[in-house]
C-alpha cells in the first residue's frame, strides 16, 4: 500500500498511516448546521451499527476527542452514581478505567492479573456473586499495552449469568478483531476514528444498547460526556450539540466505506493477521523475542522484549528506523523493558517487509548482532 506519500509509515498503536483517499476527504469546510455535515454523522452512526452486527437494538452515538473521552463518556453514562464497576485489568488502558472512577469520584474493585496473562474468568463468576453493589464490568478487548486480546465472549457469559451489564473498551480492536453484538450481551462498547478503521484522530464513539441508553438518564457527571444527553439531542436534529470535528467525520466516513470494500471485519482482520505474522516471524530472525505467546497476541500490536546486547540502544533503533520511514513504539510494560510494533494502519505485509530491512539495516549500523532478550 504506497499512496506516494513521503510521510514516515506508523507501526504504532494510533494515530495510525491513512490512505490517500481517506486524507482527502478533509480537503474542504463544513458547517456544522447544513445538511451534508448531518448527514456524513448519520452515515458513519450507521455504518459503525452495521460493523457491531447490534441491528436496531443498538446505536452508535459519537464523542468529540480521543478514545479516552469515549471511554470516561461510556463508564460516566452508564454506571449509576450509587453502584459499583467491577475493572478487569491486565495492563495501563484498565487502571486508565480506574483512575478515571477516582476523578469522577465512581466506586470499583479491580480484579487485575499480570499484563501478559488473560483474566481469571472464575474470579470475576466470584467477585460477582461476593458483591451486589456491583452493577456494571467493564474490560479492555485488546490491551494495547502488550496487544493482549481478551476473551470477551467468556467474560460476557458469566457477566450475563451473573445478571450484571458489561461494558467494553474494544478501542484498539474494534473494526478488525470479531465482536457480534448480535450475540455478546453487552451494554456499552467504546472506541474510536483512529484505530482499526483507519480515519483521523478527533473522535470516539460508544455503540449502545438503546434499551440499556434509555435508562441512563441523569447519570453522568459531565455535560458533554453525557451520552443520553448526546443521543437525544442528535435524534431530535441530527446535530452535535457542541462544535463537531467536522473534518474527522468525512475522513472517517471515507474510511468506512475503505473498510466495508475490504469486506468489512473479516477483511481488516485477515489483512492485520498477514501483517502481525510478517512481523514477528522476521524479527523473530533478528532473534528478537515477543512478549506473548502466538495464541494470546492479538494481531494489533506487538510487544518484544529488549536485546540484551550492550549496543543496542533503543533511542537510536528508533531514530535510525525513522530516518528510513518507520515510526515505532516504545514500551508500556510495568514488568519489564520492551518496545512495540504496530501492525494496524493503511499498510500491508509488504510494507511489514519494508521495516523488517529497515530493521535490518538498523541492527547492522548499531554493530548489533542478535535481538536476543
Ligand atoms: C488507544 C486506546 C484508548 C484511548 O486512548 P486515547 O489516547 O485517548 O485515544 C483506550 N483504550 C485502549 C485499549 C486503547 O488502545
Amino acid at each position: 500500500m504506497n499512496d506516494d506519500n513521503r510521510d514516515p509509515l506508523l507501526l504504532t498503536p494510533g494515530p495510525l498511516t491513512t490512505s490517500a483517499e481517506t486524507k482527502q476527504a478533509m480537503l474542504h469546510d463544513w458547517g456544522s448546521r447544513d445538511q451534508s455535515f448531518i448527514d456524513a454523522t448519520q452515515n458513519v452512526r450507521d455504518a459503525l451499527v452495521d460493523v457491531s452486527g447490534g441491528g436496531d437494538a443498538f446505536t452508535a452515538v459519537p464523542v468529540q476527542g480521543s478514545g479516552t473521552f469515549a471511554v470516561e463518556a461510556m463508564v460516566g453514562t452508564f454506571l449509576p452514581k450509587d453502584r459499583k464497576l467491577l475493572i478487569v485489568v491486565n495492563g495501563a488502558y484498565g487502571h486508565r478505567i480506574a483512575k478515571i472512577c477516582d476523578y469522577m469520584a465512581r466506586r470499583y474493585t479491580v480484579l487485575e492479573t499480570p499484563e501478559d496473562t488473560p483474566p481469571d474468568v472464575g474470579a470475576i463468576s466470584r467477585t460477582l456473586a461476593d458483591d451486589p453493589d456491583i452493577s456494571h464490568v467493564v474490560v479492555i478487548h485488546c490491551e494495547t499495552t502488550s496487544g493482549i486480546l481478551n476473551p470477551v465472549e467468556d467474560i460476557a457469559a458469566v457477566v450475563a449469568a451473573a445478571n450484571r451489564r458489561l461494558l467494553i473498551d474494544a478501542m484498539s480492536a474494534f473494526g478488525a478483531i470479531p465482536l457480534d453484538l448480535s450475540r455478546i450481551p453487552c451494554d456499552a462498547v467504546a472506541a474510536s476514528s483512529n484505530k482499526c478503521f483507519e480515519g483521523v484522530p478527533g473522535m470516539g464513539f460508544v455503540l449502545c444498547r438503546k434499551a440499556a441508553l434509555e435508562e441512563t438518564k441523569g447519570n453522568a457527571h459531565s455535560l458533554s460526556l453525557d451520552l443520553f444527553d448526546q443521543w437525544q439531542a442528535m435524534e431530535a436534529n441530527g446535530q452535535w450539540r457542541f462544535t463537531p470535528p467536522t473534518h474527522v467525520v468525512f475522513a472517517f466516513e471515507a474510511a468506512l466505506k475503505a473498510h466495508a470494500r475490504e469486506g468489512g471485519v473479516d477483511g481488516r482482520f485477515a489483512r492485520y493477521s498477514e501483517n502481525c505474522s510478517v512481523l514477528v516471524e522476521g524479527m523473530r530472525a533478528f532473534g528478537f523475542e515477543p512478549l506473548l505467546s502466538h495464541n494470546l497476541q492479538a494481531p494489533i500490536i506487538v510487544t518484544f522484549k529488549m536485546p540484551s546486547d550492550p549496543k543496542f540502544v533503543f533511542q537510536t533503533f528508533y531514530d535510525r528506523l525513522k530516518d528510513r520511514g518507520y515510526v515505532i513504539y516504545p514500551g508500556k510494560l510495568t514488568v519489564a523493558e520492551s518496545f512495540r510494533m504496530g501492525c494496524i494502519g493503511h499498510l500491508d505485509a509488504d510494507n511489514m517487509r519494508g521495516a523488517l530491512a529497515a530493521v535490518e539495516q538498523t541492527l547492522t549500523d548499531m554493530g548489533v548482532t542478535s535481538g536476543a532478550p
